[in-house]
């Protein structure tokens, strides 16, 4: 017994490190390089048994992990021989498919998975990957000629609807950032190789609806059961939330109201993910387990934990299948399988075995599934939840009082929550940078409340229409109670992004707090925990200076830190109606690196500079805010307000900052008739006396011209170029007065000015300049104490998923 259970840990453990091994590369390997590999593997498990045991393991070991490995990347291989030829991004394709997927409302039209089944470009059969991102945009679309035009208009799409489409597509590309989500991964994990648009203009074949497919028959009672609720749900907040509960519909849930269930730790409990299964399946299993024990008959017949477990899995498998049976539902599937299997077989292992082989059998089905963020939760929920044994719901039997043996299961959810709560949260400061302080009490409130009130209830609705009443009564006091808690003034923690070695021993903390042990030992992980409070983020020393270009897509956003201080230089782009640079990218990215702003400056009005500023003002109500806009009042708040001027100057912890562009004239009413926002760009050069950085905005070859005429202020070892690479900046003279390392371009992939243009490169390559734009290095990070190095978000962790821009 004891040699097997060795094998299966040495087997299991093998696989998962194969596995991250792979995860690991920036590109792949030939087939023939995995073949080989795999074969060298298989040999190894053959040999293992003829040796001696030590040997043996080893051996066993590192054959297992050869065949993880080679596995993944053959997998991967394949799965990228049908990913999008550069050659057909950004043309008119014409597409038969079909939704495989409820479509999702957004502020900017509708989103939907598309599953090819033919595309034809200029008559020709063309080779696209088999699913799609698929936008269809209600605003007007901008035309060849620069002009705008109105286009047809998104209609009622319904899941297993086949639609002929023109199509615009590009590879899967998001932005890079310290950090920030791996949108490639995520999209690669769900087999979408290209994302797009519906060409719905004049000069495309307007979208036609070509009748219902046959296929996808769970998606379409998904879609019924959505229609349903917004037919007979009059809040629209309260149908979104009870859409996300029964159809696994997220993107229904309001703005407003994910925000107030991250901050009081809930959104576990409304998106369908790992974590949110198995604390579903939990539930139901203490749950059906307790009622079975009110029988002894039953429990003769079967014992209580199989038939526990055995509802639990039924329950969670039908709940994941009605939720659209994403890849984290699968995963959680297969774990809890497993799980209870070997409990049904009467295997006692060690609980961290159960855990060791579930997580390589969720891997050998879903190897990309190692670097979410619902792995792990999920996995650590459980490992916390065995761990700490008597959370176990079977434990519990005896004589004990009539009103203990009621509250029993409503006792072990709390007790579970308790221990979740408790042990997740150095994992969610880990992965998130946040975690919620109301969160235990939202938790022991709210998971009985959704697991044994509100989800049975929205179910139930299914059958019987009129009990959707109730449903949204009790939605709606779920949704009250969110909100409240989270307009407490503590309700969450933010703290920096701290490193794996911070975090390991915090979470060896948690579990140790939440072990059966004594109370002296488990106050004893409370200083382990507590390492994640004291983490700092490490800044620049005294007389120095880095610099952060996020990578925002089209526009600008610049950080500038020095040894105690943090300037923003414009704010990026806005994206939609409710989204932005700054509530995407930027405040995640402060809270990520645990930074302050100190003064915020927006170079000129221009949307693509301000687009964020309102969301970091809201943030940071009290910013001081240096910018030429004269308009900002739909900015407010700010600390103080100041118009940029030439000649304006500060010293922060040693390092200088100039503004050299506009001069006061440049406001002059007359001046100013004629102008383009762009000619008002607030130019800051920041220098330590070694080093120097320009920040110029969108100024143009005119405000260029007018620079020169102090050219000994503008050498710089660092320039953001002008106007995102514009063809109207960047003059031959202004290049070669900065004379920079590097020339940054901030720019969005495929971005429709055709930013950097060709001609503005070829100057700066004359000049021997090294230009990096964005879509290729994502943020890119550059500091005065090592000015000739600038490095890459892009290629700092390169993996084979990401998508390399040609
Ligand atoms: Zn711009």
């Amino acid at each position: 017994m004891q040699v097997l259970l060795r094998h299966t840990a040495v087997v299991c453990g093998g696989w998962i490190a194969g596995v991250a091994v792979q995860l690991q590369h920036a590109t792949l390997d030939t087939a023939g390089v995995y073949g080989a590999v795999a074969l060298v593997g298989a040999l190894g498990v053959w040999c293992a048994p003829r040796l001696r045991p030590g040997l043996r393991v080893v051996l066993l070991f590192a054959a297992v992990a050869l065949l993880a490995w080679s596995s993944t990347g053959w997998r991967a291989l394949e799965f990228s021989r049908s990913a999008l030829s550069p050659a057909l991004e950004g043309r008119n394709i014409q597409v038969v498919g079909v939704l495989s997927d409820l479509p999702r409302r957004t502020a900017a039209g509708v989103r939907f998975r598309l599953a090819l089944e033919t595309a034809r470009l200029d008559g020709q059969t063309a080779a696209l990957p088999p699913l799609l991102d698929v936008a269809w945009y209600s605003g007007p679309a901008p035309t060849v000629q620069g002009s705008w035009e109105l286009q047809a208009q998104p209609q009622d799409l319904r899941a297993g609807q086949r639609w002929a489409f023109t199509l615009r597509l590009k590879a899967p590309h998001g932005s890079r950032n310290p950090h920030g989500f791996d949108y490639e991964l995520w999209l690669w994990d769900q087999g979408v190789q290209a994302t797009g648009y519906v060409r719905a203009t004049a000069d495309a074949a307007p979208p036609r609806l070509l009748g219902e497919a046959a296929a996808y028959p769970l998606a379409r009672l998904r879609q019924q059961v959505r229609a349903g609720l917004d037919a007979s749900v009059q809040d629209p907040a309260v149908a979104g939330l009870l859409a996300a509960l029964v159809v696994g519909d997220q993107a229904a849930i309001e703005r407003g109201d994910w925000e107030a269930f991250r901050a009081t730790g809930l959104a576990h409990l409304v998106s369908i993910s790992g974590l949110h299964i198995t604390m579903f399946a939990w539930a139901a299993i203490a749950l059906a387990g307790w009622l079975w024990r009110r029988s002894a008959r039953l429990c003769l017949w079967l014992p209580a934990p199989r038939a526990a477990w055995l509802a639990g899995l039924a329950l969670a498998v039908a709940y994941a299948a009605f939720s659209g049976w994403g890849i984290p539902a699968q995963r959680t599937c297969a774990m809890l399988f497993l799980f209870g299997g070997l409990r049904w077989l009467g295997v006692r292992w060690p609980w961290p075995l159960v855990c060791l082989l579930s997580a390589a059998a969720v891997l050998a089905l879903d190897p990309w599934a190692l670097l979410q963020a619902g792995f792990w939760l999920s996995f650590w929920a459980v490992a916390l939840l065995c761990a700490s044994d008597d959370a176990l719901p079977a434990r519990r039997a005896g004589a004990v009082p009539l009103w203990l043996r009621v509250a029993a299961p409503l006792r072990a959810l709390a007790k579970a929550q308790w221990v979740v709560t408790l042990g997740l949260a150095p994992l969610t400061l880990l992965l998130f940078g946040q975690v919620s302080l109301v969160g235990l009490l939202a938790n022991v409130l709210a998971v009985p409340w959704v697991t044994l009130v509100l989800t049975p209830l929205a179910f139930a609705g299914l059958v019987v229409p009129g009990l959707w009443d109730a449903a949204a009564l009790a939605a709606q006091v779920f949704l009250d109670g969110a909100h409240m808690l989270a307009s407490w003034p503590a309700a969450t923690l933010a703290l920096p992004i701290a490193p794996w070695w911070v975090v390991i021993p915090a979470l060896a903390g948690a579990l140790a707090m939440v072990l059966p042990w004594s109370w002296p030992l488990r106050l004893a992980g409370a200083p382990l925990l507590g390492c994640t409070l004291i983490w700092h983020a490490p800044r620049p020393p005294p007389g120095e200076f880095a610099l952060l270009a996020a990578d925002i897509g089209q526009g600008n956003a610049v950080l500038v830190q020095t040894a105690r201080h943090t300037l923003l230089y414009d704010s990026g782009p806005r994206y939609g109606l409710d989204s932005d640079a700054g509530n995407r990218v930027l405040l995640p990215l402060l809270q990520a690196l645990g930074l302050r702003l100190d003064l915020l400056v927006l170079s000129h009005r221009d949307s693509d500079h301000t687009g964020g500023a309102a969301a970091v003002l809201r943030a940071q109500p009290r910013l001081p805010l240096i910018t030429s806009v004269d308009a900002v009042e739909s900015l407010a708040p700010w600390g103080s307000l100041q118009r940029c001027e030439a000649g304006q100057s500060w010293e922060w912890d040693g390092v200088r900052f100039q503004v050299l562009h506009p001069r006061p004239a440049d406001y002059a009413p007359a001046a100013r008739v004629r102008v383009k926002p762009n000619t008002l760009s607030c130019v800051l050069r920041v220098s330590n006396g070694r080093s120097s950085v320009l920040l110029t905005g969108d100024i143009e070859q005119a405000q260029e011209a007018a620079l020169l005429r102090q050219p000994d202020a503008l050498r710089a070892d660092v320039l953001l170029v002008p106007h995102h690479g514009s063809k109207t900046s960047s003059s031959a003279a202004f290049i070669a007065a900065v004379a920079p390392r590097f020339a940054l371009v901030q720019s969005g992939y495929r971005n429709r000015y055709g930013h950097p243009a060709a001609p503005v490169l070829a100057r700066y390559r004359e000049q021997g300049i090294a230009v990096v734009d964005s879509p290729h290095c994502g943020a890119m990070h550059w500091r005065s104490t090592q000015p000739a190095a600038l490095d890459c978000e892009r290629t700092r962790d390169a993996r084979y998923w990401q998508h390399r821009p040609p």
